[in-house]
């Protein structure tokens, strides 16, 4: 337990503890797996690919299936040409896939092998594709990982054909979960706006038990979109961090305009990126989002008085750590202290001048570690912690109460399933703000003071 974290800040050089994030091949992997008929290909040892398996798997709770190149003694020393070609073979030949998506670990980046030069020579069956994505481990995140492999994507795949216009609307929506996909394609399908999302890991970590197993579920982007992902008229990137690099890229390499909006959770995001859907295409909203809006704002009204006030920490991937931020101060929470542990000064801006308009004094860290988040609830202790599962020791430590967003969330399950984004999305999370205050309340309450209503 975290009972002896020292409450004295210092300055840390070249040491991380509790790091709030992992590293960059877990994020490729994920989103390589929004790639329809992709097997997920990690260039570097079998230790590797195992812990990015075993973290997805835990976090889905679905089986994650990945292969390896797993180098020995041998090719850590002289390189993993080798190895990845007859990978190539025989990830083909025995599991058939239709894409085979590469990233690399921290030591195939070590060592210099140039992956594009040798997918180029390996033998790749007719129709088949493989792509890869340089996903070094000492730099980033997971976040970056994820980047690096939509760019790949795009890098890749992607194609325009002049003056030929698909009508379509590209959606990056970001490092969140199937869930989460499912409900921005509602969204977009409640509008009628033809989109293509990728990656897309509806349909592939959340895909139904049928008694079958299936290697390749019915879920995914299927290549031939994301090849027509360069005649689209505009590509929507949900969050910075984990999207934009994405579509630039498709705005390089095919001239699709990028628009670039919050990962959107909460009212305002929702919002925004319904304007932008309805601003390219022209298309009326549809009174069932106007509904759902509206009975956000019901139950805006109904709980404010369980949250309002209260002082919370927040921590977790950037995308989804400035679209919480930016929900909460919303709700009239008052963030105190908000860390990520991927780096990037731009973050730490974003969230100031948030917390500057809100009138609210904070403490702000992009590359931050889990201890200095400790140490800052310590010295400012909040009422609430929101972040991924590994907040559960200092929630315990200090007796706060977590309400678990984000990636990793290992400790509990179906929340996969279950969005955070959009109008439906912001109600779960203030149903899960609200019970975890109140469960609080009644913990708290001696025998006179515990009520029946909250
Ligand atoms: S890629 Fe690097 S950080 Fe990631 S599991 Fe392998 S050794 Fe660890």
């Amino acid at each position: 337990m975290l009972n002896h974290t020292p409450k004295e800040i210092y300055e840390k050089r070249g040491l991380v503890i509790n790091p709030a994030k992992t590293c960059q091949p877990i994020g490729a992997m994920y989103a390589a797996l929004g790639i329809h008929g992709c097997l997920p290909h990690s260039h570097g040892s079998q230790g590797c690919c195992s812990y990015h398996r075993m973290h997805l798997t835990r976090h889905f709770r679905d089986p994650i299936v990945a292969s390896t190149s797993s180098f020995t003694e041998g090719s850590s020393v002289f390189g993993g040409l080798s190895n990845l070609k007859t990978a190539i073979n025989n990830v083909f030949s025995i599991y058939k896939p239709e894409v085979i998506a590469i990233n690399t670990t921290y030591l195939s980046e070590t060592i210099g092998d140039d992956i594009g030069s040798i997918i180029q020579d390996a033998e790749i069956p007719e129709g088949k594709v493989v792509l890869h994505a340089n996903t070094p481990s000492y730099v980033g995140s997971h976040i970056t990982g994820f980047s690096n492999m939509v760019k790949a994507m795009v890098t890749y795949l992607a194609k325009s054909e002049k003056g030929i216009s698909n009508g379509k609307v590209n959606i990056i929506p970001g490092f969140v979960n199937p869930g989460d996909m499912r409900e921005i394609k509602r969204i977009a399908k409640l509008l009628e706006v033809p989109i293509t999302m990728f990656p897309d890991t509806s349909g592939v970590v959340d895909s139904p038990m049928t008694g079958k197993y299936e290697m390749y579920p019915k879920g995914g982007a299927k290549v031939e979109e994301i090849t027509d992902s360069g005649n689209s008229d505009l590509t929507i990137a949900l969050g910075r961090f984990a999207s934009e690099a994405g579509a630039f890229e498709l705005e390089k390499k095919c001239k699709v305009k990028p628009s670039i909006l919050k990962t959107p959770i909460g009212i305002e995001a929702t919002d925004k990126l319904i304007m932008e859907l309805v601003k390219a295409t022209g298309v009326d909203v549809p009174y069932e989002l106007e509904e759902e809006r509206g009975q956000l704002v019901d139950i805006m009204t109904d709980t404010h008085y369980h949250y309002h006030g209260k002082r919370v920490a927040i921590f977790g991937d950037p995308d989804t750590v400035i679209a919480l931020t930016e929900f909460v101060l919303g709700i009239g929470m008052k963030p105190i202290h908000v860390l990520t542990g991927t780096p990037g000064q731009s973050f730490e801006i974003e969230i100031k001048e948030m917390l500057e308009e809100a009138g609210v004094e904070g403490r702000v860290k992009s590359g931050g570690d889990l201890f200095e988040f400790h140490q800052w609830i310590k010295n400012e202790p909040v009422d609430l912690i929101i972040g991924n599962t590994y907040g559960k020791f200092i929630s315990k430590a200090e007796d706060i109460p977590l309400v678990r967003i984000g990636f990793p969330v290992l400790d509990r399950s179906v929340h996969s399933y279950l969005p955070v984004v959009g109008y439906k999305g912001a109600m779960r999370v203030l149903e899960m703000i609200s019970n975890a205050l109140l469960d609080k309340v009644d913990i708290d309450s001696s025998d006179e003071d515990f009520e029946l209503v909250l």
